[in-house]
């Protein structure tokens, strides 16, 4: 699994040895209450909330696999969810 936070995805390369050239959503961790609505949100069952923060599994968001989505993004409180292009 490839759990990524904050910008530090920028050198993210999805384990395939090649970097991202596609839009993600991107936790900031100092925004995040751990609320869980984004989990409640995400069909995709790509986040999860661990130590009050919540972490997104690239490998299950459907954003990076093309399909348009950005239930987390609407629906977090805090706008602590960024799309970086
Ligand atoms: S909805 Fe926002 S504040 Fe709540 S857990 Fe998700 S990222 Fe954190
Ligand atoms: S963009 Fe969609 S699939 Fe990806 S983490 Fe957010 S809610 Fe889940």
């Amino acid at each position: 699994m490839a759990f990524i936070n904050s910008s530090r995805f920028l050198g993210f390369t999805g384990g395939r040895g090649e970097p991202l050239n596609r839009a993600i959503p991107v936790i900031e961790p100092k925004l995040c209450t751990g609320c869980g609505e984004c989990v409640s949100a995400c069909e995709a069952h790509a986040i999860e909330v661990r130590g009050e923060k919540a972490i997104i599994d690239y490998e299950r968001c459907s954003m990076l696999n093309g399909r348009e989505c950005r239930a987390c993004v609407d629906i977090c409180p805090r706008e602590a969810i960024t799309v970086i292009e």
